[in-house]
């Protein structure tokens, strides 16, 4: 049966929903706030990239999408560090060839879902549209009109709440349970800083790995884009960001920790000073729903910290599983505590392991207990393929539930630990019997 439903949010995940919502039949609406990407240059020339992996990957591939986005996908093996003296080491994401991650240009890949959700039905997308307020429970919603600067009420049926971290959907259910919201802030925050192509075209540094300097509370990451530059993050604590508000202080930090990078890019300072801070928090929300009238999904609902780039592929899983739950489904308020009860542990599992992957890059991949721990973790799975994935595999390559994964790895973690104690290679590790004791891991 077709329905009349809003959604709220043209992101990654609010795009994915109208592809589905409206290839069903459903009579979909999309309010987006910002203007459409594809006709105006919303982040003033400046390119942003994230990493796609599996989960998001295998989404495009049901949808037919993904021939339209492997033009736009570059394949990153590894991560490349970068030690302060200058010297770079591939440490390869996995043991098998396919197990690669993607650097994707944030709006060509929404440009791409966008297209196929005008293309999939009866599927409207309004841009500069801001939801402002409303009534769920009488089924009314208030927007701002960007382009005439004024503001109007429109009659809903059901709401998806797909508009990001400060979601005004998830603010309108709340008023209206009794859940809880917490927000945890990581301390620490980002800049991004785009590193030129060079001469040609020609990216600067390998653009096939994820480049990562890792400096303890400071890190650096680089992913190349496919117009030959780099976007590049600075992530340090939210006290140090505050303190480089000069040029100086921005090139003595860069000099000190990262100067293999400074002559990179000539105008550093510039950029760092002209691009705005960002700040990076867990959020977890008890209540998704609101009887069949409202559901938040995708960052709405779960925002996570980026160090497993993660998030939009986790949002765009939300998607498949909330298609799910409605599948067959003519009760939707059903179908929309379902989602939240099935999916929240595994986004509670995702948001633990970012923040656990973020000690894991800045500072743990410089340990040698690391590198034996992750070179037995690949051992054991070329030994045990089905017993033994290192987390970075079960949740980068994998579709197992996240929550899955984070109890794996913890029983995983704990035998690495073990075995590599007394060890200063994979040499003095009995590994038939490590091969036996992972086998037996339940
Ligand atoms: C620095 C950084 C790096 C990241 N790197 C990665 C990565 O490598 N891999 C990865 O998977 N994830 C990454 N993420 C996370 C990823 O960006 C998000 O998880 C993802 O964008 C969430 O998608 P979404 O559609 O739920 O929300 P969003 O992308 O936030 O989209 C929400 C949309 O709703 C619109 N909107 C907001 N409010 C309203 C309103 N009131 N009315 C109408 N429209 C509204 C917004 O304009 C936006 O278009 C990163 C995040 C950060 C901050």
């Amino acid at each position: 049966m077709s329905r009349q439903v809003t959604i709220v949010g043209a992101g990654p995940a609010g795009s994915i929903l109208a592809v589905y919502l409206g290839r069903q039949g459903h009579s979909v609406t999309v309010y987006e706030s910002r203007a459409d990407l594809r006709r105006v240059d919303i982040d003033a020339g400046r390119s942003i990239n994230l990493a796609l992996a599996t989960r998001g990957i295998v989404i495009l591939e049901e949808l037919g999408l993904l021939d339209d986005v492997v033009p736009l996908l570059i394949p990153m093996r590894g991560r490349m560090i970068h030690d302060l003296d200058g010297s770079q080491t591939l440490q390869p994401y996995g043991t098998r060839p396919e197990e690669v991650i993607y650097s994707v240009g944030r709006n060509e890949l929404n440009a791409v879902l966008l297209d196929a959700a005008e293309a999939g039905g009866d599927v409207e997308i309004l841009f500069n549209q801001r939801c402002v307020g409303g009534d769920l429970p009488s089924g009314s919603l208030r927007f701002h009109d960007g382009f005439t600067d004024t503001e109007y009420d429109v009659e809903v049926e059901h709401v998806f709440g797909a508009d990001g971290f400060g979601s005004e959907i998830r603010a309108l259910i709340q008023e209206h349970n009794t859940g809880t919201e917490m927000i945890e802030p990581l301390g620490h925050g980002y800049k991004e800083i785009t590193l030129p192509a060079g001469p040609a075209g020609k990216h600067l540094i390998d653009p096939n790995a994820l480049h990562i300097w890792p400096r303890g509370d400071f890190m650096l990451i680089a992913l190349a884009d496919s117009a030959g530059t780099f976007t590049c993050t600075l992530f340090a604590p939210n006290d140090d960001m505050e303190g480089l508000d000069s040029a100086d202080a921005v090139m003595a930090l860069f000099e000190g920790q990262f100067p293999d990078f400074v002559p990179l890019v000539p105008d550093l300072a510039q950029q760092y000073l002209d691009n705005p801070d960002g700040r990076l928090a867990t959020l977890r929300v008890t209540e998704w729903q609101l009887g069949d009238r409202a559901v938040v999904l995708g960052d709405a609902a779960h925002a996570i910290v980026p160090f497993h780039g993660q998030g939009m592929n986790a949002a765009m899983e939300s998607v498949k599983v909330l298609m799910a739950c409605l599948d067959g489904q003519a009760d939707w308020a059903q179908a929309f505590l379902t989602f939240e009860r099935v999916r929240k542990p595994d986004t509670d599992a995702i948001a633990d392991m970012a923040i656990d992957n973020y000690i894991e890059m800045r500072s743990s991949v410089r340990e040698e207990g690391y590198q034996l721990r992750r070179e037995l973790a690949l051992e054991l799975e070329r030994r045990v393929p089905d017993k033994f994935i290192p987390r970075y595999a079960m949740v980068m390559f994998n579709t197992m539930p996240y929550s899955e994964a984070q109890r794996r790895a913890t029983v995983q973690t704990a035998l690495l630990k073990e075995l590599t104690m007394e060890a200063e290679s994979l040499e003095d590790i009995d590994l038939e019997m490590a091969a036996r004791l992972a086998a037996d891991l339940g």
